[in-house]
């Protein structure tokens, strides 16, 4: 995700590191590179005028600071204005005082809004509610079903047309016909005391007048709370103009960036809530109903600079562990005492708990450095950590400490790894207890990736 753009900026920072003062040509010169790293990555030329006058401006002005150097000023202007263009805040989902509330996706067929759906839907039961999924896109073949497995997969029951007459164009009124199809959906919603229904409409594969007017007349028929417009942040420099023709034929209320995972220039995710106006509500970050997040621009904008994402770490975390257990590791990196291997053993088995190692790691602070090294990543790795930390005595692993050569042999033979293996744990561990110091002295905000600029 922003691999590319986040490699060049950060680069670009690091030049900054060594100068003292920054003169105007110094910060012409990193307006310069961020501008091409920018255009590089797909993001809209209007948005990127806008964003690199308001940087070279903010950072012409910046008064001479004792707490951060001039790198680290600049870090922190850039970082500011990708919250300002990400959409600022995080926009909750609003739902309607007297349910059920309507939430309607719109996109381009391929965009994701099927999958995303299911996400949503799964999501929102998660937190309570009792979502209705309706299939109102009857323009491609297997739509219906794809929506039936997906719901079923969410554990969130569909309204679907009578199988066999799905829209392959004769039109049966209230079944072939999606307006109608949407429409029964709110009915059965109503009837059937589900708080949140969710239409999936049909896209085609380019921006036409016949799919606007369809989405327009559900629009109509359900008067949805949200529009949500679904888009694939890799169409790239297509994204504004496409975004644009939704804002003006169904006039969405958020955006939903879809594909986030497979996608190395990502300009598309950083122009469409700026150019449109409308906040990026939720990211899709794979395949799996559970690769979903809620958006917020300012843990994206300290992603983008490498300065991880430990929040969103910290959310998935809980998810994966029980409560009790959560809470106690907040704390912890919150006070940065006391983290001990037990605790980086807790960590390493909800991370294998949570399906993608390696999309966890690219959230740590720091960590774009070692994004080649992440490719390679082995998830059998967890077990043999595992196997090395379940060898040690409760002593040796609140006091690693007191491994001496011996305890580390027995360990080794314990867990069927070299001594080495045992050293080069106990090292990475030591390497994340000192992460968490930092970000505890940070006061939480995770920084790391700064302290050596
Ligand atoms: P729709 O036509 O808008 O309903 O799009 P679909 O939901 O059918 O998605 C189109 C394809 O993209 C499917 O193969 C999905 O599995 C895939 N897809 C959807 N969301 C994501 C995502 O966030 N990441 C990746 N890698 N693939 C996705």
């Amino acid at each position: 995700m922003f691999a590319t753009l986040s490699d060049r900026l950060t680069s670009t920072f690091k030049n900054l590191r060594t100068k003292g003062r920054l003169s105007e040509a110094d910060i012409d010169a990193t307006v310069r590179e961020i501008r091409r790293a920018l255009l590089d990555a797909d993001v809209a030329v209007p948005v990127v005028r806008a964003f690199t006058g308001a940087v070279r401006e903010r950072a012409l002005s910046v008064e001479v600071s004792g707490a951060l150097n001039p790198a680290q000023q600049v870090v922190k202007i850039v970082n500011d204005e990708l919250v300002a263009i990400l959409g600022g805040e995080n926009r909750p989902l609003r739902l309607a005082k007297n349910p059920p509330s309507v939430i309607m996706l719109a996109g381009l067929q391929g965009a994701g809004k099927t999958t995303l759906a299911g996400k949503l839907a799964l999501h929102l039961r998660e937190q309570g509610h009792t979502p209705l999924l309706v299939a109102a896109d009857l323009q491609r073949p297997n739509a219906v079903t794809q929506l039936q497995i997906v719901g079923e997969r969410a554990g969130v029951p569909v309204f679907a047309p009578h199988p066999g007459n799905q829209g392959h164009g004769e039109v049966d009124p209230g079944f072939g016909d999606p307006v109608g199809v949407a429409r029964e959906g709110l009915a059965a919603a109503k009837a059937r005391q589900h708080d949140v229904l969710i239409v999936d409409t049909a896209g085609r594969l380019g921006v036409d007048a016949e799919l606007m007017a369809q989405a327009a007349d559900i629009r109509d028929a359900v008067q949805p709370d949200e529009i949500l417009f679904v888009i694939d942040a890799m169409i790239g420099q297509d994204a504004v103009a496409t975004a644009q023709a939704f804002a003006d034929g169904v006039d969405f209320t958020g955006v939903v960036l879809s594909k986030l995972d497979g996608d190395a220039r990502g300009g598309a995710a950083l122009s469409v809530a700026s150019v449109t106006g409308r906040p990026i509500m939720y990211a899709s970050t794979g395949e799996k109903l559970t690769d979903f997040e809620v958006f917020h621009p300012d843990r994206m904008a300290s992603r983008i600079l490498d300065m991880g994402d430990v929040l969103t770490l910290i959310e998935q975390a809980e998810k994966a562990f029980d409560a009790d257990q959560a809470e106690a590791m907040a704390g912890k990196i919150a006070s940065g005492e006391d983290f001990t291997l037990e605790d980086f053993l807790q960590q390493m088995q909800a991370m294998k708990n949570m399906g993608s190692m390696k999309k966890m790691l690219g959230m740590l602070p720091g960590m774009g450095q070692m994004r080649e090294a992440l490719d390679n990543f082995d998830e059998r790795e967890v077990d043999r950590i595992e196997a090395i930390i379940r060898s040690m005595t409760p002593a040796e692993r609140r006091t690693p400490k007191i491994i001496n050569g011996s305890r580390r042999a027995r360990i080794a033979a314990g867990s069927g790894t070299s001594p080495s293996d045992v050293n080069g744990l106990l090292e990475r561990f030591a390497g994340a207890q000192k992460m968490m110091r930092q970000m505890a002295r940070s006061g939480g905000m995770p920084m790391p990736g700064m302290g050596n600029l």
